[in-house]
């Protein structure tokens, strides 16, 4: 690579180290020289989200000799993001980020094409990501996570090996991180984990507008249902103190009204902002392994994490001192994406069916938030059509006993993904 293009070999020699030679763990067959370099330079390689993980992400893999990588991220660069996406300039504040961060780093590391896409990965189709050797994720929403990741298991065709495409997965939140690689229909999958990530207060709509219980239910009602109702035709701007004050306020009277301790100015604005603490170093400390990752399995040169029957996932945490633990986690043969058996759930036969399907939002295993049921015999509710869903409204009241069997399967599905999540229904005793 460095030869063909008139580049300083200098520049890589590094790098011409690890791959001209054989390490202590390097695979018997794996063959040291030119090739690995060359392969690295060929591999397309996606890196999903140019935020904080996705600028440290983009800026290792170019200097790790990735050649051709494509990006995509969907937002625009806010001032606030200036102190950690360190791509990204005062003067820069309102244009795309994937845009941004693909100019920067070419302009800085000569001989690498970074192309961008502005827009959302539910763009793209199958025949778009079936391109890349491999993705990169550097995301906060698992939502999206959970989208890209059906979409690899999806893709993988047991007659052609290319199908297969390893996912890299890297998320912080405050001073902890994980980095995991997921070979698709081999390994544990993001669905398989969903449970390693606990929703952060999904709260569904009618607990807002009838009981809230937690102060941050009363930000939420004044944030979605109290703005809508009396000041629509303003825009709300979570950095406009104004704004913030009246929702406070908003919040506050609500909170009193249901005996509900807690409510502060800052508890607003956070959950408003929906603020995730993002801690620069974090990022750069989880970013560096999944590059990492994404050198040795482009290039063999050592055992990369995810290999089936080996360790997938690290976890990292700083917040106390120092930790980090490296573990293999299993596939599930119930995962609704990656295993063909329904995931059993253990309900309440006396709740009624939106209690029930409330639940799914904060079950850790379902994370479902505008779910449509049918059991095996009949739809139970739809959310859409209207007609439909008038039609199996009244099932809502009715409790789970009076429309399923203990242990009946049922079928759940979600506007945000594609697949279908099976699960069987267990009564408690
Ligand atoms: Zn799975």
């Amino acid at each position: 690579m460095a030869a063909t293009d008139g580049e300083p070999l200098q520049k890589w020699k590094y790098l011409q180290n690890i791959l001209s030679r054989r390490g202590p763990f390097t695979d018997p067959d794996w063959e040291p020289g030119m090739t690995s370099l060359e392969t690295l330079a060929d591999m397309k390689i996606l890196v999903i989200g140019a935020g904080g993980l996705g600028c440290e992400i983009l800026k290792n893999l170019a200097l790790s000799g990735f050649k051709d990588i494509h990006v995509i991220d969907m937002d625009t660069i806010d001032v606030s993001n200036l102190n950690r996406q360190f791509l990204f300039r005062q003067a820069d504040v309102g244009k795309p980020k994937a845009e941004v961060a693909a100019r920067f780093v070419e302009k800085r590391v000569k001989g690498v094409q970074i192309t961008p896409y502005c827009g959302k990965i539910q763009d793209k189709d199958e025949g778009y990501y079936m391109q890349f050797g491999m993705v990169i994720c550097g995301l906060d929403s698992i939502e999206a996570r959970r989208w890209i990741n059906a979409m690899l298991v999806g893709m993988v065709d047991g007659d052609n090996p290319d199908s297969l495409k390893p996912l890299i997965d890297g998320g912080t939140e405050g001073f902890k991180g994980q980095a995991r690689v997921v070979l698709p229909t081999m390994t544990s999958c993001i669905e398989c984990q969903l449970d390693m990530h606990a929703p952060r207060a999904a709260v569904p709509l009618c607990t807002l507008a009838t009981i809230p219980r937690q102060p941050q239910h009363c930000i939420e009602w004044a944030h979605i249902i109290a703005w809508e109702e009396e000041r629509k035709e303003d825009t709300l701007d979570t950095d406009d103190p104004e704004h913030i004050t009246w929702l406070y306020n908003k919040a506050l009277n609500r909170a009193k009204e249901f005996n509900i301790p807690g409510v502060t100015y800052s508890m607003t604005q956070g959950v408003v902002k929906n603020i995730i603490p993002a801690i620069a170093s974090t990022n750069a400390i989880v970013a560096a392994s999944c590059c990492n990752e994404a050198f040795k399995v482009a290039t063999s040169t050592a055992p990369p994490l995810g290999m089936p029957e080996e360790s997938n996932y690290m976890m990292y945490t700083g917040d106390d001192s120092v930790y980090t633990y490296t573990f293999e986690h299993q596939k599930k043969d119930d995962c609704p994406v990656c295993g063909n058996l329904a995931r059993k759930l253990d309900v309440n036969a006396k709740s009624t069916l939106e209690e029930f399907l409330e639940s799914l939002a904060e079950r850790p295993e379902a994370q479902l938030k505008k779910p449509s049921i049918r059991s095996e015999a009949k739809t139970l509710y739809y959310q859409f059509p209207q007609s439909i869903e008038e039609q199996t409204r009244p099932n809502l009241k009715k409790r789970l006993e009076e429309l399923v069997e203990d242990g009946e399967e049922v079928v759940v599905t979600d506007p945000a993904f594609q697949l279908p999540f099976k699960f069987k229904l267990a009564f408690r005793q």
